[in-house]
């Protein structure tokens, strides 16, 4: 570097990194967009064993992350995106093509269902929609060109269950792909994988990242055909996890069994402190006697029914925002997932594009309330409630 001037040394000095910096006991995070390659054969050699040559073909945070998920799902590949809706999209795109139908439960995740009715059909994608529910209906709906069957496993607000291994059957007899949203559930309730879904999607800025402060999704498969096609449309679509949100996620794995248990048992306590308050007309829950899915439920969620619950009040608003005031740490937030204890209100948020008879009909109203429990100390929780549900005396 001797001969060199500043403008040129700046660029190269302090280039290398002194030791051996992979025994750290924290993972760096990799920003580079790109590697150097030594030689030709170097280039051909990396890119032919899946190396680093390019940030949006692959990262080291991503893959660690990505291993990560891949042993919790127990799956053998997972590729990182860079929210839940670019895993969902890349899931979609690689399974089917123009003139191809996708089966879906009727009940999903808003943006998934406005993807599948006003974006998908511009390529030709068509998707209806069955009761999950039922066996029956799923099957009477099934096309001829039915690629996919597509499902999440407990409903958002009403936590109704799709049984996994019943519809998976049903998939693979018509030899469709099942396609499963575990956002709410974690592989800490349930690996859908392990009940014959081919594909297992997350959006990572749930329970994964935990903290509200990053924003990645994931899709998790075993069939290596399946595995090639995604790996093609990652790349070209560019929907890569940055570095940062993959190390961030990658951090938060290791407390996610610490946090989703205690959520899980809070939520399971929670439920039955509000079934127990005079102003609470309703509790969903899949851990309560009361769920009508409950002997499914035992089934399918053996290590406990996940932290997404959702109750009934009055229908009256200003009641509601009477509540929502009157709670102290509890906030309203359009997420879930977090360590701390968030509500959402379906009717103003997620199926506020429903119109009103459908939504009614599905049992949506104005009084229902949907709570992602958090990590508190349960005590507090309870009562946190029970001092705010006073306003419906
Ligand atoms: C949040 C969410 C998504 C979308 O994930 P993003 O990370 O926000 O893109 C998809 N499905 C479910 C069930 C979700 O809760």
């Amino acid at each position: 570097m001797n001969q060199m001037k500043d403008d040129t040394g700046l660029l190269y000095a302090g280039d290398e990194l002194d030791g051996d910096v992979l025994h750290a006991d924290a993972p760096p995070i990799f920003l580079a967009s790109a590697y150097a390659m030594g030689d030709l054969h170097e280039l051909v050699e990396t890119v032919d064993a899946d190396g680093y040559v390019y940030n949006r073909i692959a990262n080291p945070d991503r893959n660690a992350l990505g291993k990560a998920i891949s042993y919790l799902e127990n799956g053998q590949k997972t590729f990182v995106c860079s929210s839940g809706m670019a895993a969902i999209n890349l899931a979609l795109h690689t399974c089917t093509k123009q003139g191809d139908h996708i089966l879906a439960n009727s009940s999903l995740y808003g943006e998934t269902i406005d993807l599948m009715d006003n974006i998908l059909p511009r390529y030709g994608i068509e998707t209806s929609y069955a009761d999950f529910t039922n066996p029956d209906e799923i099957r009477k709906a099934i096309r001829p060109n039915t690629k996919v069957l597509y499902t999440e496993v407990i409903s958002n607000p009403l936590t109704t269950l799709v049984d996994l291994d019943e519809v998976a059957a049903v998939a693979h007899g018509a030899r469709a792909v099942l396609m499963v949203d575990s956002t709410f559930t974690t592989p800490f309730v349930i690996k859908p994988l392990e009940h014959g879904a081919d594909l297992v999607m997350h959006s990572l800025t749930k329970y994964f990242g935990g903290h509200s402060d990053l924003t990645a999704g994931s899709i998790t498969y075993n069939d290596p055909e399946i595995g090639a096609e995604l790996r093609n449309q990652y790349i070209l679509t560019g929907c890569c996890a940055d570095p940062v949100s993959s190390w961030l996620c990658l951090r938060s794995v290791r407390t996610m069994g610490l946090r989703v248990r205690k959520q899980i048992e809070n939520a399971e306590l929670l439920s039955r402190a509000l079934l127990k308050n005079p102003h609470v007309r309703r509790v969903n829950h899949p851990s309560l006697d009361t769920h009508p899915q409950r002997e499914l439920a035992k089934r399918m969620f053996p290590h406990g029914c996940g932290a997404m619950l959702s109750f009934s009040v009055a229908d009256d608003r200003e009641k509601i925002n009477e509540f929502l005031h009157r709670l102290q740490f509890v906030k309203y937030l359009t997420t879930l997932g977090g360590l701390r204890t968030s509500m959402s209100h379906p009717v103003s948020s997620s199926h506020y594009g429903v119109p009103e008879e459908i939504r009614l009909k599905m049992g949506i109203h104005e009084g229902l309330l949907r709570v992602s429990v958090g990590t508190e100390d349960i005590d507090d929780l309870i009562s946190e409630f029970n001092s705010a549900l006073d306003v419906f005396t």
